[in-house]
């Protein structure tokens, strides 16, 4: 799955550049936004400008291309399902 910003379409380089108010600082990727130290769940998520992106934040889930066709045809097989149970 591709991670980029929504705003300015920077992709994380796998760099540490976020920081919980705890003090940790840490990959938010690599938690989906949970802080590893205080597992405190960050849902939004700020660009970083001085590694080339934006100063916009977004929520964390938006960072993550093609997560809506994903959730998308889960519930299409959900309802998919479903007829298929309510056939006699
Ligand atoms: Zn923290
Ligand atoms: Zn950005």
């Amino acid at each position: 799955m591709k991670i980029r910003c929504p705003k300015c379409a920077w992709e994380p380089d796998g760099g540490e550049h976020w920081q919980c108010h705890c003090g940790h600082i840490w990959n938010t990727f690599e938690t989906i936004g949970r802080c590893p130290a205080c597992h405190h769940q960050h849902e939004y998520t700020q660009c970083v400008p001085h590694a080339g992106g934006c100063d916009k934040h977004s929520p964390h889930l938006d960072w993550y291309e093609g997560l809506d066709k994903i959730v998308e045809e889960l519930i299409e097989e959900v309802f998919t399902t479903e007829e298929v149970l309510q056939q006699p």
